[in-house]
């Protein structure tokens, strides 16, 4: 090979790598209402509140953006993290906290039930605040509401909400357009979900978070309780003719379901080739539980 060209490419190759870095890494920084923002980050979106003493933040993921995520705090203000609200336990949301040594960490009280769960040690080893249903934390600037409202995507959620400000925070429950692909289903109870985003909707928001998404608009959200009351209503209408007290029978009715409903409203949407999979859990936890 002609080593000038070898070192082209070489060089192409770092350029490249360099490049896809440093815009992975590159944080998108919105100003929501007054002392309240939201850091895109590496795929998740942290709330970054800035109260009279001290600033709360929502899940910090893992410590590589932990790190990134507090130089870009530093840039906001030099008030010190106290808070990281934890929004569920999954453990690709709860890494780095370490990162902010004198934070306290807040998270809803079913976390507990990890314990000897988490062979990689991805999960804090310890909570500071554990809160059952509701949790409220004035930072005198504005007052945050943590909210329980069931088992929707995880069992420990914690629903953060800004009642003045009407912005929310949520993880993992829609996506910014078609929905979530069916793999990724497997820790959620579609019918806690239902219930969780149409709770929300109902506050008349300015604002919702979705940690992956770095939109905060409702658009989808309203969206996808539509598409959820659609799946629901075509599943339970089918259920509720079957006898209830024959397991077989509401068993073997969702598998017919998977194999026979269509939702053709939603042909277009991304991942609608999932859709089965979303009757299967859907239907399951309707019989079983979830
Ligand atoms: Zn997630």
């Amino acid at each position: 090979m002609n080593p000038y060209k070898k070192i082209s490419i070489i060089l192409a190759f770092v350029v490249g790598t360099v490049n896809f870095t440093v815009s992975a890494q590159q944080a998108k920084v919105l100003n929501l209402d007054k002392n309240v923002h939201a850091i895109s980050l590496m795929g998740y979106t942290s709330l970054v509140v800035e109260g009279d003493n001290e600033v709360l933040i929502t899940d910090t993921a893992n410590p590589v953006r932990a790190n990134i995520l507090k130089k870009e705090i530093e840039k906001l203000t030099d008030k010190p993290v106290g808070k990281i609200v934890l929004t569920h336990e999954h453990f690709d949301h709860t890494g780095g906290t370490e990162v902010f040594k004198d934070a306290e960490i807040i998270a809803q009280k079913n976390v507990k039930n990890l314990d000897g769960l988490d062979p990689l040690d991805l999960f804090p080893d310890t909570i500071d605040i554990l809160f059952e249903k509701h949790l409220t934390i004035n930072l005198g600037t504005t007052v945050v509401e943590l909210k329980y409202l069931g088992a929707a995507d995880g069992a420990a959620i914690a629903v953060v909400h800004l009642p003045k400000e009407r912005i929310v925070v949520t993880s993992d429950m829609y996506t910014d357009e078609g929905i979530n692909e069916g793999i990724f289903l497997s820790h959620t109870n579609l019918l806690g979900t239902r219930y969780l985003l149409k709770t929300i909707l109902s506050w008349n928001l300015n604002h919702s978070i979705n940690t992956h998404s770095s939109r905060t608009d409702i658009t989808h959200l309203k969206e996808t309780v539509a598409f959820l009351d659609d799946l629901y209503e075509a599943i339970i209408s089918r259920l509720k003719k079957m006898d209830k007290n024959n397991g077989h029978e509401l068993l073997n009715e969702v598998f017919r379901l998977k194999k026979s409903l269509k939702l053709p409203k939603y042909k277009d949407w991304k991942n609608y080739k999932d859709l089965p999979v979303y009757i299967q859990k859907m239907g399951y936890d309707i019989i079983h539980g979830g």
